[in-house]
């Protein structure tokens, strides 16, 4: 049996998360919550199953908890629906599934899952992605599940505007997409990332994280990564690739890659938010540019971490 290195990083999203409008309760709700998606991906991982299950267990347990943005929470588009993007993607062979504006849908995570094992293709989108979702069968939720009063108020506030709001970008609950990477003990890598997006997108609006290479990436030659911001710098940035190219190409550490992608290059154009990273030794790197990200790791050394604000493993 192989003592290798494993770990397991999540993310439920990154943004102005102010300290002074947290209230003890909610900073319970919340670090239970990452927990409880910490426990589902790591008990995957211990009992020797792949950073692929791990990844997948994790999201989908942030994408049933209201609090964040991906899933049950979805934000509102323009037009007051849900629409959800979700990627997924393993590192040995860079297998991908990716579904974008996906309605309806429980858990966007296993529709991408579905799309990488059953079909010819890495991305479907919209009616598509749902028809292929019907067609493989899963259940459709009704608009009521995925209705939030707080959201629907976060969205009433900018709907006349043509202001696009990162989810935890209002002063006071902040939340937002939700991120995993894990590394396995055989050596894989995975990477998956949910999302509704960004509040009051418009018609067709695509963010980063159902883009291979942009918000989700995985490659056993150097690491895993899964984004959370404002979408189109990391489009425009390539920012999971990035981190990959970095360390291929100019042998940084992943936490050089990563300072450098979120501390130099985002910034550069504008670029608000963070991501989450392990690498193919069990390194683990959360860094973000904003108040806060939430985050939480476990690795095999018995570091275990669960935080909001920044301080630690930034
Ligand atoms: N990256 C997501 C998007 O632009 C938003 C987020 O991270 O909360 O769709």
């Amino acid at each position: 049996m192989s003592q290798k290195k494993f770990a397991l990083a999540l993310h439920g999203g990154a943004g102005t998360i102010l300290p002074s409008s947290m209230t003890p309760e909610k900073e319970k709700a919340y670090r239970e919550a990452l927990e409880e998606a910490l426990e589902s991906g790591w008990k995957i991982l211990e009992s020797g199953g792949s950073a692929l299950d791990a990844v997948e267990a994790s999201v989908m347990s942030l994408e049933d908890c209201p609090l964040f943005n991906a899933g049950r929470g979805a934000v509102f588009t323009h037009e007051g629906k849900n629409e959800m993007d979700a990627a997924i993607m393993e590192g040995r062979g860079l297998d991908a599934g990716a579904v974008a504006m996906c309605t309806g849908i429980k858990n966007p995570v296993k529709l991408a899952r579905l799309v990488m094992e059953k079909t010819d293709h890495v991305l479907l989108a919209g009616p598509g992605a749902d028809r292929f979702a019907a067609e493989m069968g899963m259940e459709r939720m009704p608009d009521s599940y995925f209705y939030d009063e707080y959201r629907w108020q976060q969205w009433q506030s900018v709907k006349e505007s043509d202001r696009m709001m990162l989810d935890h970008q209002s002063d006071d609950r902040k939340f937002g997409t939700v991120g995993a990477v894990a590394l396995d003990r055989e050596g894989n890598l995975a990477a998956a990332t949910s999302t509704g997006g960004m509040t009051n997108k418009k018609y067709g609006r695509i963010g980063d994280s159902p883009i291979i290479g942009a918000g989700t990436y995985a490659n056993n030659l150097t690491c895993a990564i899964s984004c959370t911001g404002s979408g189109e710098y990391f489009i425009r940035t390539n920012t999971a690739f990035h981190v990959h190219a970095l360390m291929q190409y100019a042998g940084l550490s992943l936490q050089e890659a990563c300072e450098k992608v979120v501390h130099e290059i985002l910034p550069s154009i504008g670029g608000d938010g963070g991501l989450i990273g392990v690498d193919a030794a069990g390194n683990v790197c959360l860094p973000f540019n904003t108040e806060g990200m939430y985050r939480a790791f476990r690795d095999s050394d018995g570091k275990v971490e669960i935080a909001i604000y920044s301080g630690a493993h930034g």
